[in-house]
């Protein structure tokens, strides 16, 4: 609408505005299902209508000049216009706009139009805005029509008025309804909006748990995650152990195989084998039995051999010449070859002593008269001490055989005999005499005898025998040294076992107690030294070491004493001699040293001889002896002698004495009678 087609409304009277087709303003209620949200001043507008309008008759009140559905005004004909005017209330309604808030913002406002005063002669607008033809004042007929008309307008306009009213009453009851409604709705949403809020609060509650329980969870998948990757790299590790140790499987499982394989093959060799080692067995049992009956034979032959030997042998040896002492006379003793020549072992020994009271009273040089002994062997002055052993040794194995074995060494004081038995000075090995020696062969004969199911024990005694009375020399602590409380006596009634009273019996199982039993009694001989002169020459020692075997397998037994004598000094005192009261003591010894050995001879002569009586309690020392001399038994003289010219005289008398036992036994027939 431009402003040329307005001006012409707007010169029009205060009524002009009825003419303005009112156009019902779009429903400001709430649609039912539609929330609208509502100003104060719109609840207010929808609730007091009448109010508004009757504040929009004022000066200020605001025109709609350009509703969008408001058709433009325009100037029509009278007849148009009035059919207009009678339509317009109708259609629109009240007058005047009473919708300013109703203005779309978009639109601009239309400046208030200043009111103008209308004219009191200003006929009634006629319809198209055409001024309405003014009656003649005369027509009072006419203008009664007018008034007429007016006023029947009027009273429809009231009518229509009415009607309006009465249907915005309805429409504000409907309002306030919805109002109520609304507010009732709101209470609701209200409550609604609490219960969200709390809602929202729990949930923002729940949310913040969420978030820790989040926030935890993914620490722990953190961990997890760390967990996860340690496994999986332990898992690597084991894929790749399991690899090996499948390789390492197989391999073994390959080995396994190839060792049963072989097992079974073992099998059958171990079955042969078992086969063939109870034939050993078998054989080895048989062996075992001809084995045993060969040592059986083996004992008798040997036994047969000692008594072709003979039973008693006599032994010579002949000490070398000590530093510092006289040169013997050429052909003092000579020794003469064997029947084979020099290679035999000597046996032979001739004695040249020049008679010298002989050649005194012939005023002649001495003749010299030659002595010849023959004996089982013959030491020379050089023979060692293993030389001698050797010959022993088989004698001494007899013992293990259940033989008794005795051996004396006889001789003067200084002779040799100490030196024979129990060694030289100095103990060293070459210098061992013959009881370390047989000790030692007697307990590696019997670890060899052991092989075949013999078993050995041994147990030393040491006794000396002076002047008739028994010591012994293994005397431990106060006792060393003492003598005399020692008897020899019989082990038990009836018994033919002999014992020494008070005397120590040692039992021995290598040669090194022995050796210590054997310092022990040199010992306690220095301590007799010193007590009484030289007293170990003239008492016998009597070293013995009974022997005892068993076959358990076989219940066979064995037992034999071995006795080594160290004999007392052979030589005699000269008859001629005056004796002091000490010599006359001395006197006493020598006869009794004296009498034991020629005891000793009577024996050995009356077991030779086979007599009825054998005399060995005649001394202590044969007493003692008697199990190992006779019978079965073996014995051995060794008869010491010295080279030196000055003892010639009781060299002889030494060579005369074991001659006289080497004659007691000779040759093989008298071995045989045994
Ligand atoms: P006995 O015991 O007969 O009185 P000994 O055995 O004490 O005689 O010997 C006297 C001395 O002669 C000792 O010094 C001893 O060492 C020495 N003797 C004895 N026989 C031999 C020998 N075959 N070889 C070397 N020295 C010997
Ligand atoms: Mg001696």
């Amino acid at each position: 609408m431009d402003q040329q087609q307005r001006s012409p409304l707007l010169e029009v009277k205060g009524n002009v505005e009825l003419k303005i087709p009112l156009v019902k303003a779009p429903s400001r209620l709430p649609l039912p299902g539609r929330r609208v949200k509502r100003g104060p001043d719109q609840m207010e507008d929808a609730l007091e209508p009448e109010k508004k309008r009757t504040r929009g008759l004022g000066t200020t009140t605001k025109i709609a000049t350009s509703h969008p559905r408001a058709p433009p005004l325009r100037t029509v004909p009278q007849a148009q216009g009035q059919a207009a005017a009678q339509k317009v209330p109708k259609k629109t309604g009240p007058r005047y706009s009473t919708a300013p808030a109703a203005v779309s913002k978009s639109q601009k406002p239309v400046p208030p139009v200043p009111a103008q005063k209308p004219s009191t002669s200003a006929a009634l607008p006629t319809a198209g805005g055409k001024k309405p033809t003014k009656r003649p004042a005369w027509d009072l007929k006419g203008q009664l029509c007018d008034l007429n008309a007016e006023l029947k307008r009027c009273h429809e306009k009231t009518q229509t008025l009415d009607q309006e009213n009465q249907r915005l009453r309805d429409q504000l009851r409907e309002a306030q309804q919805q109002a109520k409604a609304l507010g009732a709705e709101r209470r609701t949403l209200e409550g609604e909006l609490a219960a969200v809020r709390a809602q929202a609060e729990q949930g923002r509650q729940e949310l913040g748990s969420l978030s820790a329980r989040v926030l935890e969870l993914e620490e722990r998948l953190g961990t997890q995650e760390g967990f996860v990757q340690e496994l999986q790299k332990e898992q690597l590790e084991l894929q790749e152990e399991r690899r090996g140790l499948a390789a390492r499987l197989q391999e073994q499982e390959r080995r396994l195989q190839a060792s049963e394989a072989a097992l079974s093959g073992s099998r059958a060799e171990v079955a042969s084998l078992r086969q063939e080692a109870a034939a050993q067995a078998l054989l080895l049992a048989e062996r075992g039995e001809r084995l045993h009956g060969l040592e059986m034979e083996r004992r008798r032959l040997h036994n047969q051999l000692q008594e072709l030997k003979g039973n008693i042998r006599v032994f010579c040896r002949v000490r070398p010449v000590l530093p510092g002492e006289p040169t013997p006379p050429p052909g003092l003793l000579l020794f003469p070859s064997g029947p084979s020549g020099p290679s035999d072992p000597p046996t032979r020994l001739s004695l040249s002593r020049s008679d010298e009271r002989r050649g005194t009273l012939s005023g002649a040089p001495a003749p010299t008269t030659r002595h010849d002994f023959s004996f089982d062997r013959v030491f020379l002055p050089g023979s060692g001490q293993d030389e001698v052993f050797e010959e022993i040794a088989m004698l001494v194995q007899s013992a293990l055989d259940g033989y008794p074995v005795c051996i004396f060494a006889y001789g003067q004081t200084g002779s040799g005999k100490t030196f024979t038995m129990e060694g030289g000075p100095g103990g060293t090995p070459q210098a061992e005499g013959l009881i370390p020696r047989a000790v030692r062969h007697l307990f590696s004969v019997a670890q060899e005898l052991g092989g075949q199911g013999w078993t050995y024990s041994f147990v030393a005694s040491y006794v000396e025998i002076y002047n008739e009375t028994v010591r012994d020399l293994l005397a431990t602590g106060a006792r060393k040294g003492q003598g005399g409380d020692c008897e020899i006596r019989r082990a038990g009634p009836g018994s033919e076992e002999l014992t020494v009273t008070n005397a120590r019996y040692v039992p021995v199982s290598c040669e090194r107690e022995v050796e210590a039993l054997l310092h022990l009694a040199r010992q306690n001989r220095a301590v007799a030294r010193t007590a009484q002169n030289e007293r170990s020459s003239r008492s016998h020692s009597v070293f013995q070491l009974q022997i005892s075997g068993e076959h358990t397998g076989r219940g066979l037994q064995c037992g034999a004493p071995l006795s080594l004598v160290d004999l007392a000094g052979s030589e005699r005192l000269d008859p001629g001699l005056a004796l002091g009261p000490g010599e006359r003591e001395r006197l006493r010894e020598t006869q009794a040293i004296n009498s034991s050995l020629s005891t000793l001879g009577l024996v050995i002569m009356a077991l030779s001889n086979k007599e009825s009586h054998v005399p060995y309690r005649n001394s202590k020392l044969t007493y003692l002896l008697q199990n190992s001399l006779g019978g079965s038994a073996k014995m051995l003289m060794f008869v010491n002698i010295s080279p030196l010219e000055e003892n010639i005289s009781e060299t002889l008398n030494s060579l005369r004495f074991a001659s006289k036992v080497n004659q007691c036994v000779i040759g093989t027939a008298q071995a045989n009678r045994k």
